[in-house]
């Protein structure tokens, strides 16, 4: 018969698939020799049996029967026993991790009886009554679908009426109270009693975890995180024999790190509380002391706590998040996983464990998500001119936030979606609160620490946390906190800083991040992995120096026309457009000469020696032009003008009165009048069906050479100066919307003409390639000819994906790409995510005939998928040498081209 049900100490710890990262884990930490309570795993095959039958597999709870027989014997206690009981938790457990999003059971066996013998075993009537109304409470929300809000309703009734603030200060009696309306509740809402048999409380309670699997939160986060069935297919369900924090002063619960989860720093943190059961800490419930409070209030426990540490992380080579109880001195340790940090640590923790020996160089890079390193290159708040804090909580998730307040997930959601910033303020967070995450910028409590489930999504998230706000006093009935005499009302900015745990009224001001030495070398290390090299795409002298510092090797794409759009060139642009001739043009472009020279020489000089690409023009030239319509209303405007002018000075004279002009003669006017209606005229003849698809890139260069030469000269005398400077500049010129090699021959004739002349008057030998965009169908399927004249090949994958899609970015992204993605038709969007089976299929096919060619072809890629990690991967792939993004995206892709190396091989 199949196995559906493993003992901790006979499953096998590797299996996450079978047994989900919870259970596997704690067979493998029951079998290297940690102190787990006894239990066992129910497998993930067996919930994907009962969700697809909608009842459990036949003979599973035999199974099961057996295994509680085994715990028995393990406890010597006696499951439904009410002289000595044996109660258990049913956790769930997916093969990967989604901390919160599916449900557990805790103290299960309990009923009127067993509460009884709990009640004997430990001499401790209070912590039974509370053991017992957890459970009720709990297993009538998870199984039997109870509101939470009827239980705390009732829980907060008996408080006032105890005139107790915290759940600490009730006695046995008021719990033993709560138990009991909790069963009212329970009998009230189901129409049923609540289940007294402990094999049916068992039994309901593993369904409801199975059901959990797909349950709207679970779904929402697969979903979100891009977890397949390949990935976790279903939840294993843990049975694990109840050990109890809340036993009196020797008993304690908590969770821990085994290394700084904010910072990264070696050093071991967490959170306890003693006296009291793990729920407090997760539901931040009680604010806990931080773990090293416990090296003085229980210095031998801290020692064991220490060894724990220590042994977790020999053993599993990654930081870990485990939680653990004491039990009337004994210390357990209930499960442990891979620690989620925000990017700082996870860099950090690399480096170090790396220099530790505990992992490999290859292993460090491969830790670090590239991705998620996008967060260390988020600005963090500038202070300097000392704003005042409204309050202060504690620094649970690094990094700054500012937005409006909104007090519960919804709102945040419709806000969020509608393209503002929030920031989700509660008093504390729950499971369900999840999607106002997704769409906050940042998270506000006022109770919890930093454990708490606010703190631990946010910084998986890489979002602005600060937890524990004390001093602020959240009403979400009324939408609105008050902190002192403020009140904060919804859509109130407020600004967060995760770092120092600080909130601030308003918006304030950021900074931008600096690189830490662990990055540093993290990312020298991934340098030294990768086989491609990462450039960056930058237009300005200032962007080169960005790119530079964020560690890009040369300018792949410069694109010269944001230099035509400078306040001071557009003027000239727009005569050059409306040159009547050649002539004209040529005294035009005489002056934009001298400004891209400028530009070209200080940013060969910043990348120096590092090559720089510059793109000649590429787009149709009528986009420097204004816009039809509005140009025809500014004539009529004024044409209006001068005839209401014409009127009043008639008027005038006719009453002998002499005529003011207002300073704006007739002639003035009647010549911008002219002006403007040439440049309609030329606008209107400049006018395309598809310009897209018109008179642009090399098209233009061809039919107007002298805008190509001016640049091709920009760029060789800027060179040329370089030389003379005793700069290494290595300019690249790169040739736009290329379909065939007779364009390239065209341009190449013009460089070479141009180059001779410079080379004689400067009496310098100018060194330097010529290249070609790869961005039409075209210049893929004839590369070979391309390659003949081109010494570099550039993939253009923005106009790559609209031409080998036949969509047009901005129709597409505005109109039916988010259909075609929400309905599952595409997975990703096709302009961030490159087409690997279109537009990958093209690309490779340019680069077999290219190489074919010119062997030593070198070719990169340098739209906007070349910030894009798995696109990355697929550019190592096919062999490209370089991919070139924006330059705050350069991190990102240098960690990304190593783990391509690495995970490609070759
Ligand atoms: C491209 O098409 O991918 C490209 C880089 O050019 P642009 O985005 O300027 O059209
Ligand atoms: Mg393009």
């Amino acid at each position: 018969m199949k196995k559906r049900v493993y003992a901790f100490s006979e499953g096998d710890g590797k299996n996450k698939r079978l047994l989900g990262g919870k259970g596997a884990n704690l067979c493998e930490m029951t079998q290297i020799g940690l102190n787990v309570p006894p239990g066992f795993v129910i497998t993930t095959e067996a919930c994907l049996e009962y969700l697809a039958d909608k009842k459990l597999p036949a003979g599973l709870m035999d199974e099961v029967r057996e295994h509680m027989a085994r715990l028995e014997r393990a406890t010597g206690k006696r499951f439904g026993d009410p002289a000595n009981p044996l109660l258990v938790s049913v956790r769930s457990g997916s093969a990967l991790s989604m901390p919160g999003m599916m449900d557990t059971i805790l103290n299960l066996g309990l009923n009127h009886d067993t509460l009884q013998g709990l009640i004997r075993q430990t001499g401790n009537e209070r912590f039974g009554h509370d053991a017992y109304r957890r459970f009720i409470q709990l297993f009538g929300k998870v199984a039997l679908g109870v509101p939470d809000e009827l239980f705390d309703a009732e829980f907060e009734a008996i408080k006032h009426q105890a005139g107790v603030a915290a759940d600490i200060g009730l006695s046995a009696v008021h719990l033993a109270d709560i138990g009991e309306r909790f069963l009212a509740v329970v009998r009230r809402h189901t129409g049923k009693p609540f289940p007294e048999d402990v094999y049916e409380q068992l039994e309901i309670a593993i369904r409801a975890v199975f059901d959990s699997w797909m349950g709207k939160r679970a779904v929402d986060y697969r979903r979100e995180f891009h977890i397949t069935p390949d990935q976790a297919n279903g939840t294993a369900v843990n049975v694990v024999t109840m050990v109890f924090g809340n036993m009196g002063d020797d008993s304690a619960t908590g969770v821990g790190f085994t290394r700084n989860p904010g910072t990264g720093e070696n050093e071991m943190f967490g959170e306890y509380l003693v006296n009291a059961q793990g729920e407090d800490v997760v539901a931040g419930i009680r604010t806990p002391k931080p773990v090293h409070e416990m090296a003085t209030e229980m210095p031998a426990l801290y020692a064991q706590l220490v060894e724990l540490r220590d042994k977790l992380e020999a053993h599993y080579h990654e930081v870990q998040d485990f939680e653990y109880t004491i039990e009337k001195g004994v210390l357990y340790c209930l499960q442990t996983r891979n620690g989620k940090m925000n990017a700082q640590a996870m860099v950090r923790t690399s480096v170090e464990m790396c220099r530790e020996g505990l992992i490999t160089r290859d292993q460090a890079l491969l830790r670090v998500n590239p991705a998620h390193l996008e967060q260390l290159l988020h600005p963090c708040l500038d202070t300097s001119h000392n704003p005042t804090p409204l309050a202060q909580g504690l620094p649970a998730s690094p990094g700054a936030a500012s937005g409006r307040c909104v007090f519960d997930a919804d709102q945040a959601e419709l806000l969020g979606r509608a393209g503002e910033k929030v920031i989700l303020v509660r008093e504390e967070t729950k499971p369900e609160d999840i999607h106002g995450f997704f769409a906050a910028q940042g998270i506000l409590t006022s109770r919890g620490g930093k454990t708490s489930h606010a703190a631990v999504v946010a910084r998986g998230m890489g979002k602005a946390c600060v937890a524990g706000a004390e001093g602020i006093r959240v009403d979400s009935r009324a939408r609105l906190a008050t902190v002192g005499e403020v009140t904060l009302h919804e859509g109130d900015i407020i600004t967060i800083d995760g770092s120092t745990g600080r909130v601030y009224l308003g918006a304030i001001p950021t900074i931008a991040p600096t690189f830490s030495e662990h990055l540093r070398t993290l990312l020298s290390w991934a340098d030294e992995a990768a086989h491609l090299k990462v450039k960056a795409n930058a237009d300005t002298p200032e962007a080169a120096k960005e790119a530079r510092e964020f560690g890009a090797v040369g300018i792949g794409l410069c694109r010269t026309e944001r230099m035509f759009n400078a306040s001071d060139r557009l003027p000239v642009v727009v005569e050059m457009i409306l040159a009547p001739d050649v002539e004209e043009r040529k005294a035009a472009l005489d002056k934009l000469l001298p400004m891209q020279r400028c530009d070209f020489q200080a940013i060969f000089t910043l990348m120096a020696p590092y090559p720089v690409t510059v793109r000649l023009l590429d787009p149709p030239i009528h986009e420097f032009l204004p816009d039809e319509h509005s140009l025809a209303d500014e004539i009529d405007a004024l044409r209006q003008f001068r005839r209401v002018a014409k009127g009043r000075a008639a008027a005038l004279s006719a009453l002998g009165q002499a005529v003011e002009t207002d300073g704006v003669g007739e002639d003035a006017v009647a010549a911008v009048i002219a002006r403007k209606e040439r440049l309609l005229a030329k606008v209107r003849e400049l006018h395309e069906i598809n310009p897209m698809l018109g008179h642009r890139g090399v098209r233009l260069g061809i039919t107007f050479p002298e805008i190509y030469e001016m640049q091709i000269r920009a760029v060789l005398e800027a060179a040329a100066e370089c030389v003379e400077a005793g700069v290494a500049a290595a300019p690249e010129i790169m040739v736009p919307q290329v379909v065939d090699g007779a364009e390239l021959e065209r341009v190449r004739a013009m460089v070479d003409r141009l180059r001779q002349e410079i080379e004689a008057s400067h009496g310098v030998r100018l060194d330097f390639k010529f290249g070609s965009m790869v961005e039409t169908v075209r210049a893929c399927v004839s590369a070979d000819g391309l390659a003949r004249t081109a010494e570099f090949f550039s993939f253009g994958t923005n106009d790559l994906t609209q031409a080998t899609w036949s969509f047009s970015r901005e129709d597409a992204e505005n109109k039916f790409l988010p259909q075609y993605i929400g309905s599952g038709i595409l997975e990703d969007n096709p302009f961030e995510v490159l087409d690997v089976v279109g537009v990958g299929a093209m690309m490779r096919m340019a680069v077999e005939k290219g190489r074919s060619v010119r062997p030593d072809l070198e070719i990169g890629i340098c739209g906007e998928h070349g910030g894009h990690p798995g696109s990355i991967r697929f550019c190592d792939g096919i062999g490209l040498s370089y991919v070139s993004c924006s330059a705050p995206r350069v991190p990102v892709a240098r960690l990304a081209a190593a783990h391509a190396a690495l995970l490609n091989g070759g």
